[in-house]
């Protein structure tokens, strides 16, 4: 037995089906155990490797796990095991975590490998007896660890675990999903083909439901909700109405476990059958299969395993060993634990529900986000607006941009568009922001007028930085009034949130400002009040990574310290995300300034980093982080001190964060977003409240900001809002970079 040392021993490994984001989790337990006091050991191939023992059970050093970040799958394997479901394999597993004096784990995996994780602890005190009374082990051994800690992280694509609005690999998964998809509609429009595409999920349709809004699909079929029976002609009327209306191409998602209302398999072949058959289109099936599992973890999946990482080792670095098993997961952005088994039990529910055709609970136990996803789906994807009630009369509502373009905007729009003129209202476009406004450029907007807008990077509609002034005023009431516009959906950043401000409080004098307003934030630098997150930061925050990425591996080939300059205006929210995405050593944020102290720690830091064998540097500084302390400042300082150990660059990302596809997430919030606001700007308009208001994601929850409140909510004369609550993830950045002695080794 090697157990001399005193410190506590930590086993992490990945089972069951492998996903996106399992290695920034495996990193986080490493460096946030080592920071915390403990050894972590890698227990390589999962259940497999705990019953075989010898070489597959290995610590991690700090410098085992850099560099992986950016790496799908995981790193220390993962397997199916066959004996680990017997006792005889699970003894062995016992005997060979206590060989290494492991007594706790961290378990990453699905509702399988987790489930064989509670029997084993549930068995160990057992195990441990028989070992013993084989004589295999010492009493005083056997003693010395009288329980197994588990928690688990949740490594599933499928989304489905409760216990965690996300699961590790599922947002990851969405992108390869949602690349495919949009690549599939450019070949299919050039043919005027149809498309069958079938994605993951056995027991759930998030991968579906969600890939299908995020793309504009025809149709979807997700095992909560099995299709009424009929379908076959509703999906066909659906699709010969949109090719009626101009539509080019079709696409129709099948999610793997779909059925229909008696239990029976939908196949996707069925699905082209029917489509070829009843209406001659040209129908091409496409299986996405383990393409959906690979690449490059996205931002979110490296972010979140990260925090959930960290958390997850901190307790059980901390926590008695007999606790009930916990599984770690996200609420609402922040890291939350619960009674692992619960979660289980209640995800295999579902599962349960959907076999036994109680189709209605099982689709709300999914909850409510879920649930709204598929009524918005249900509207969008209609060919035509549904006739309009004679006894309302529609309103006239205008929709524009304000600020810089943000990836996910013109998804915004559509929804907009859509839903307004579904319910018998007239939608108005503005274009090009304040100067189309100036110019009167408002035209009428119809069902098709926005088709394919969901996947497309930029501002369709057009948009400008010009900020109204008092000058402006006159004219822009005169364009409002003669439009009579009812109401105003704006859609943009700092400047929007301005503009219906200004609105507001200038409706006194100008009759015409006398409406209501309702802001959807959209801005790459989410830097705006009473809002977490605003549509387009997700995407910028990919771009950024994607591109940091391959920095990384030219400065790796080159002994190079990069300092990589990102946007944000007065906000940090870019360069803290990106940099805890990437593995920066230190990130420089507008909210902390720089100053000559934090130079000469970080230089001196970096200085003895690769003096110890490190190959690369990495600084994310925002682009407002200091006034003198200016990105070339920065690097010349670095390539003096680094001397003959490295160079130093700069690396200024610019407009390319502006731009490209919305993220998965950001057209799903845009939608979400867009569809809340317009309902909420027809409430008003039909009851003659003139308010000025943002909505916005806090705390997870929709709500609605009276913009009135807007200058006591921000910082005076910066552009960002006094509480962030994204800042609480400083020190997890720093704990990830920062090695203490006597660990510090490369990277
Ligand atoms: P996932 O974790 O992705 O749901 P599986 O269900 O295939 O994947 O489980 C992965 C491994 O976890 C299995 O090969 C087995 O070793 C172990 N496992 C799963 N369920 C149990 C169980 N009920 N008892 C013991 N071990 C289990």
């Amino acid at each position: 037995m090697s157990n001399v040392e005193s410190k506590k021993r930590i086993g992490v490994f990945t089972s069951g089906g492998d996903s996106q984001g399992m290695n920034a989790a495996v990193r986080a337990v490493v460096r946030a155990g080592i920071n915390a006091g403990v050894e972590v050991y890698a227990i390589h191939e999962g259940y497999k490797g705990m019953v075989a023992g010898d070489q597959y059970i290995r610590p991690l050093a700090w410098s085992d796990v850099g560099g992986i970040l950016q790496q799908g799958g995981t790193i220390i394997g993962s397997a199916r095991s066959q004996e680990f479901r017997t006792r005889e394999g699970r003894r062995k597993a016992a005997y060979h975590l206590i060989e290494h004096g492991i007594d706790a784990l961290v378990a990453i995996g699905g509702d399988g490998s987790l489930t064989g994780a509670n029997l084993f602890r549930q068995e160990w005190p057992e195990l441990l007896a028989e070992l013993v009374a084989e004589g295999r082990l010492a009493l005083g051994v056997a003693a010395a660890h009288p329980n197994l800690a588990i928690v688990g992280l949740v490594g599933s694509i499928d989304n489905d675990m409760f216990g965690t609005d996300m699961t590790i690999g599922a947002d990851t998964a969405l992108h390869r999903i949602v690349e495919a998809l949009d690549a599939i509609a450019s070949t299919a429009a050039s043919h005027q083909r149809s498309f069958v595409v079938e994605v993951m999920g056995r027991h759930a349709g998030y991968l579906a439901l969600m890939s299908a809004l995020a793309t504009g699909a025809d149709y979807v079929f997700i095992p909560e909700s099995p299709p009424p029976d009929g379908w076959e002609e509703e999906m066909c009327a659906t699709i010969r109405a949109g090719r009626e209306r101009g539509r080019r191409h079709n696409t129709v998602i099948v999610a793997e476990g779909a059925i229909n209302r008696h239990g029976d398999p939908i196949e996707s072949e069925y699905v082209k059958q029917v489509l070829t058959e009843r209406l001659g289109e040209d129908t091409r099936v496409t299986l996405l299969g383990h393409v959906q599992r690979g690449g490059s973890p996205s931002a979110f999946d490296r972010n979140m395993s990260t925090m959930l990482g960290a958390a997850a080792v901190e307790y059980i670095a901390a926590a008695p060993p007999d606790d009930e098993p916990q599984l770690f997961g996200i609420r609402d952005n922040e890291v939350m634990h619960s009674p692992l088994m619960e979660n289980v039990h209640k995800t295999q529910m579902v599962a349960q529900l959907i076999a036994a055709g109680t189709y209605d609970e099982a689709m709300a136990m999914r909850g409510r986000s879920f649930v709204e996803s598929y009524e918005i789906l249900h509207t969008l994807v209609q060919a035509q607006p549904r006739p309009a009630n004679p006894q309302r009369s529609g309103q006239r509502l205008a929709v524009m941009h304000l600020g810089g373009p943000a990836p996910g905007m013109n998804a915004a729009v559509r929804t907009a568009v859509r839903l307004g003129l579904d319910r018998g209202h007239t939608m108005l476009a503005i274009r090009n922001g304040l100067v189309g406004l100036l110019k009167g450029t408002v035209e009428e907007m119809n069902w098709m007028s926005v088709h394919g807008w969901v996947a497309r990077g930029g501002a369709e509609l057009g948009t400008s930085r010009h900020s109204a002034t008092s000058a402006d005023f006159p004219r822009i009431a005169e364009v409002l009034a003669e439009h009579r516009i009812d109401g105003l959906m704006l859609i943009g950043g700092w400047i929007s949130y301005e503009f219906a401000y200004q609105l507001a409080s200038h409706a006194h004098e100008y009759p015409a400002f006398a409406m209501p307003v309702v802001c959807v934030p959209a801005s790459i630098n989410n830097d705006l009040p009473g809002t977490e997150i605003s549509v387009g930061a997700d995407t910028a925050l990919n771009t950024i990574v994607e591109d940091v990425d391959k920095i990384k591996e030219s400065a790796v080939a080159s002994q190079r310290c990069y300092v990589v300059e990102v946007m944000g205006h007065d906000c940090g929210y870019l360069a803290l995300m990106s940099g805890l995405a990437s593995g920066a050593e230190r990130v420089y944020l507008p909210e902390e300034g720089i100053t000559l102290d934090d130079l000469r720690h970080d230089v001196r830091e970096m200085v003895d980093g690769f003096r110890h064998g490190k190959r690369l540097g990495l600084i994310v500084r925002s682009e407002h982080a200091d006034p003198y302390y200016t990105t070339p400042f920065l690097v010349s300082l670095y390539e003096k001190e680094g001397g003959d150990l490295f160079d130093a660059r700069p690396s200024i990302l610019g407009h390319t964060q502006q731009g490209g596809r919305p993220s998965p997430f950001d057209r799903i919030q845009a939608n979400r977003l867009a569809a809340v606001a317009l309902e909420r700007l027809v409430t008003l308009v039909e009851s003659g409240i003139h308010d000025s208001i943002a909505i916005g994601r806090e705390n997870g929850k929709l709500k609605f900001t009276d913009l009135r409140d807007m200058p006591a909510m921000v910082e005076p004369d910066l552009h960002r809002p006094k509480v962030q609550r994204w800042m609480a993830l400083r020190g997890l950045s720093r704990k990830m970079a920062e090695c203490r002695p006597p660990h510090r080794s490369g990277r």
